[in-house]
């Protein structure tokens, strides 16, 4: 199918049998059999005994996908690795909202990275600092020559930038070897020049070297989506206006923000594993960027527009790659990045900030209405029912019985599961999950 004849619009996925969601995406993605298998197989023990140390075995996470999503124009279904339940709905349902007023709209900057050399015991730093910037084509040179294939594609090491430190043990020179990794999430690249450098900076200042790697705030590598959402959808004035005074307070306070920006992050990182890029380096990166201005904040930004509808905007570093790292190893990772038909780390990006846009979007439209609890119960309620032994039917028993009486406690599951299998013994002499049996289980039918 090409992206003009598909839709990535569906209503009533979730309640579609497992292999007809999988038909879908098979068919929405150009999936062949084989690629197709890969959703119900594990990691193969030894492709996981070449990623770590000390293997064991593996450990699954659920794969879902979220569906509805307009980006730039272009249909997407994203697949999303993540435990937490509600977060795969929400994103569905905030993407089919966006898409009323035309999706999310992206804008990025070059993919470049910044490696930091420190360099200390200098006496005169601000001599060794013009020292560095006297030799700036000679360094750029050393370092490109890491990483021709970088080069081959238009990457490769770009610009300098020096700074002067104070620091408790005096005066240190930290200088900043920008990149451009195109493809790559880049930390090897950068690294392996950064570590290349060292002994000319060295040569070059009389200091001695001692840091040599990337930064993870890669405030040079930036991606920014925009979204309107409908006033109308959204149930008026009256709701926006409740929307920004939940936003409000993500923006002043750190605790609020905290929060707030976790909620992004679960659709971020959900996609960044799927694709088997390093999430880690993604926090790291999206918590040092909201505290920029020297107090942490929201990063995101909400106000309404001359028609009233609300618009949201989501801006961050993006440090990832489709080339290199466990995504080119992972099968399951190329599979999502297949399914997602991204051609470029950029597109990628893009997908990413506008899936966290998206998310952040639902959770403070929950919070400043229902709330989120009423979204989440009904998973949690079946996780809960499983904590407390049940297993087949009994699951959906116990849990729909909790939901009923509004208290979705472990301590209750068990009682309610107790109940049911005394029913059963004392009065039908059957297990209580057989699920023919059920049929004449008295009380737990008004279930
Ligand atoms: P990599 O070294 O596996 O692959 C990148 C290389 O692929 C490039 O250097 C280039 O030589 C080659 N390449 C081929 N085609 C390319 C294209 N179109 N665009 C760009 N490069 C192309 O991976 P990487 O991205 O340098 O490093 C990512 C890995 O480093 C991740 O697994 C990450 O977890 C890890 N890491 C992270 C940190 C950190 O975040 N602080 C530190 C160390 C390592």
């Amino acid at each position: 199918m090409s992206n003009n004849e598909k839709t990535s619009i569906v209503s009533g996925f979730y309640k579609l049998p497992i292999k007809d969601r999988i038909e879908f995406v098979k068919k929405f993605s150009d999936l062949n059999e084989e690629e197709t298998q890969l959703f119900t197989s594990c990691l193969d023990m030894d492709i996981a005994d070449r990623m770590i140390e000390n293997v064991l075995g593996t450990f699954e996470l659920p794969l879902g996908i979220a569906v509805n999503f307009l980006i730039n124009g272009k249909n997407y279904l994203i697949p999303m690795t993540i435990e937490e339940s509600s977060v795969v709905a929400a994103a569905s349902n905030a993407a089919k909202i966006a898409r009323i007023k035309g999706g999310f709209k992206t804008e990025s900057t070059d993919p470049l990275m910044i490696g930091q050399i420190q360099l200390l015991h200098i006496d005169d730093v601000a001599d060794a600092a013009q020292k560095i910037i006297n030799k700036k084509k000679e360094i750029l040179n050393l370092a490109n020559e890491q990483d021709k294939v970088l080069l081959k594609f238009g990457g490769g090491a770009k610009d300098l930038e020096v700074r002067i430190l104070d620091s408790p043990l005096g005066k240190m020179i930290v200088t900043h070897l920008i990149v451009d990794v195109r493809d790559a999430m880049g930390a090897n690249a950068v690294n392996t020049m950064c570590e290349a450098l060292a002994p000319m900076l060295e040569e070059i200042t009389g200091g001695k070297v001692r840091l040599k790697i990337l930064s993870n705030l890669a405030d040079k590598r930036i991606v920014k989506a925009t979204a309107i959402f409908d006033k109308e959808k959204l149930g008026g004035e009256k709701v926006i206006d409740a929307f920004l005074e939940s936003y409000n307070l993500a923006a002043i306070d750190p605790y609020r923000a905290a929060t707030h920006n976790k909620g992004i992050m679960n659709g971020i990182d959900s996609l960044i594993i799927a694709t088997g890029n390093d999430f880690r380096a993604i926090e790291a990166g999206a918590h040092a960027y909201a505290a920029r201005s020297g107090q942490y904040s929201s990063l995101s930004k909400y106000y309404k527009n001359e028609n009233g509808d609300l618009v949201g905007e989501l801006e961050l570093p993006m440090a990832i790659g489709i080339i290199g790292g466990a995504g080119n190893i992972h099968p399951k990772a190329k599979l999502c990045k297949k399914i997602l038909g991204i051609k470029t780390a950029k597109e990628l990006a893009e997908v990413v900030v506008s899936l966290g846009l998206a998310q952040n979007f639902a959770a403070v439209y929950a919070l400043s209405t229902v709330g989120i609890q009423k979204g989440h119960m009904s998973l949690h309620a079946k996780n809960i029912a499983v904590m407390a032994g049940a297993s087949g039917n009994l699951i959906d028993k116990v849990a729909n019985q909790m939901i009923k009486e509004g208290k979705i406690k472990l301590d209750r599951a068990e009682e309610i599961l107790k109940e049911i299998k005394w029913f059963f013994l004392q009065y039908l002499q059957v297990p209580a999950h057989n699920n023919n049996k059920l049929l004449l289980a008295g009380p737990y039918l008004l279930f």
